[in-house]
């Protein structure tokens, strides 16, 4: 999995690209605290919902045109860590 920075809050997160619509993102940490639209998507009312940052997504959106996330030869999500 590659690490990614979210441009905008700095929150990291590791992610794995398996087809164009199919992306993998392991949250690490606290995410609630680190990254303000995490914490406003995240459920509040029960019902069951992504929790995303649109910030992120397009960094790793990015990322991927520029080929920096190469598409993972595996078919499921391997541990990763942080370096
Ligand atoms: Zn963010």
């Amino acid at each position: 999995m590659e690490s990614v920075r979210c441009t905008t809050c700095s929150t990291r997160v590791l992610v794995e690209k398996y087809s164009e619509a199919h992306t993998s993102i392991q949250w690490l940490g606290d995410v609630d605290s680190a990254c303000p639209q995490f914490a406003e998507s995240h459920p509040r009312d029960g019902r069951a919902r992504v929790p995303t940052c649109h910030n992120l997504q397009e960094s790793i959106d990015g990322l991927t045109l520029s080929g920096q996330i190469g598409m993972s030869l595996r078919s499921y999500p391997i541990p990763g860590r942080l370096e």
